[in-house]
């Protein structure tokens, strides 16, 4: 371990040596759960403070992407839990979705990613558009963290823009042949397969699954990140790759197919956001209560009060935000537009809460002793991927007014 990382490094838990966080429900929003969203809720929540929380800070600090954990997130069922369990998944409701996501980012936005990922981006269009044989191949070892996924949208030239995208395949009869390169894409050094979106001879967009081995198939690693370091960021790059024909996903094609995995992901980190601000609050409170200066907690003073109300009461609002969203997810009756407004909104509170706490950390604030500097770094990554604080701005508009503003 670096000589500034304790165990328990995260939550406030400077050299206690445990993590003893707790959320927020100023609400009393438990009371519009189930018993068994709380039971997983609790559950993920241990998991974090043993498997996450005392090892994140190093993990960060050393920009290491913990290989193990992709096991360990199989066996607690954070991959996937949407799925039916006929294909290994946890057949859960969204709002569990949700509540997993939340606790996992609490920890790291970059341990969420690995897990959002794998479930929304990999599983979910597999499930979705995949044909029974490759349901029954891949979703059973995606789901126990046997197998790892990426998947590949964004590249080098298109980001924001992912129609005009540029990798492609052709039929070469009995197999295609794939071409192109994709960028920032999570997961993609480690990953045993890809969902990567490309566009065939009439340029319609189509997912592919790729496996990693194939001749001409690279992922190089992007190193230098100062935001979501303990996460795997790489290329997808493809030099005439033959993929088996039997590994085009056949049920949708055209860019609506990725958005919708990009609605669930989305969706995802809604909650996930909100657990990371959960975090800052947490730790901003309890440092607030024990920092003595002018011979008085700073939390007895009038403007750090401020900052900690203006911090719970976005909280409680993002908190049902989410609630709702989830309940209309799981009536399939949730929009775009409504998701885009609840990713925009909690991850830009999300990243005000993490500066607010940092300034109440004072110079504290900026080591690793506390979780916060690493939770402002890692929203800045989430504020911009998955369509940029911009782009859902422009979705909004585009849904109040009927004209779309992209271009
Ligand atoms: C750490 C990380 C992990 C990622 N993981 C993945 C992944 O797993 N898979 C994947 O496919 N992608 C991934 N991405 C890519 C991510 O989705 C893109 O970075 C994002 O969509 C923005 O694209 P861009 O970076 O090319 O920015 P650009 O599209 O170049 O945008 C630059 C700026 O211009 C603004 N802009 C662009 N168009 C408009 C417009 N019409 N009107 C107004 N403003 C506009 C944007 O809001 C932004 O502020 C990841 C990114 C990061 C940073």
């Amino acid at each position: 371990m670096s000589s500034n990382t304790l165990q328990g490094g995260g939550s406030g838990a400077k050299y206690t040596g445990k993590d003893h966080y707790e959320s927020p429900d100023f609400y009393q929003l438990d009371d519009l759960l189930t018993d068994e969203q709380k039971l997983i809720r609790s559950s993920m929540r241990a998991f974090v403070k043993q498997e996450i929380t005392p090892f994140i800070e190093d993990w960060c600090q050393q920009a290491i992407f913990p290989e193990h954990i992709v096991k360990k997130f199989g066996e607690i069922g954070a991959f996937g839990p949407t799925i039916p369990s006929l294909y290994g998944g946890g057949g859960l409701d969204y709002i569990s979705y949700g509540l997993i996501m939340q606790e996992i980012e609490r920890g790291d936005s970059g341990m969420r990613s690995t897990a959002s990922v794998q479930g929304s981006l990999v599983m979910y269009p597999i499930f979705m558009f995949g044909t029974e044989e490759q349901k029954r191949k891949y979703l059973p070892k995606l789901a126990n963290g046997e197998m790892l996924g990426c998947f590949g949208l964004t590249e080098p030239d298109h980001g924001s823009n992912p129609a005009g995208l540029t990798t492609n395949f052709r039929d070469q009869g009995d197999h295609y042949l794939l071409n192109g390169s994709k960028m920032w894409i999570s997961n993609a050094p480690v990953a045993d397969i890809a969902i990567v979106w490309a566009k065939d001879e009439d340029r319609r967009i189509h997912g592919l699954i790729v496996e990693r081995g194939l001749e001409g198939f690279t992922t190089p690693e992007t190193h230098g990140k100062w935001s979501l370091r303990a996460s795997c960021t790489g290329e997808l790059v493809f030099d005439n790759v033959k993929i088996p024909k039997e590994n085009l996903l056949p049920v949708k094609s055209g860019l609506g197919a990725p958005l919708l995995c990009l609605d669930s992901a989305r969706y995802g980190i809604a909650w996930g956001s909100i657990g990371a601000a959960m975090d800052c609050y947490y730790s901003a409170r309890k440092y607030a209560l024990e920092r003595i200066q002018f011979e008085k907690p700073i939390a007895s003073f009038q403007l750090i009060q401020k900052k900690l109300s203006e911090m719970l009461t976005e909280i409680t609002k993002a908190q049902l935000l989410n609630w709702r969203l989830g309940d209309l997810m799981d009536q399939q009756k949730a929009t775009t537009a409504q998701i885009s407004l609840a990713k925009r909104n909690n991850v830009a509170v999300a990243l005000e809460i993490a500066r607010e706490a940092r300034q109440i950390h004072g110079g504290m604030g900026i080591t690793g002793d506390y979780s916060i500097m690493r939770h402002m770094m890692n929203l800045e990554s989430v504020i911009t991927y998955e369509g940029t604080h911009d782009i859902h701005l422009l979705i909004l508009g585009n849904e109040i007014t009927g004209i779309p503003a992209f271009n």
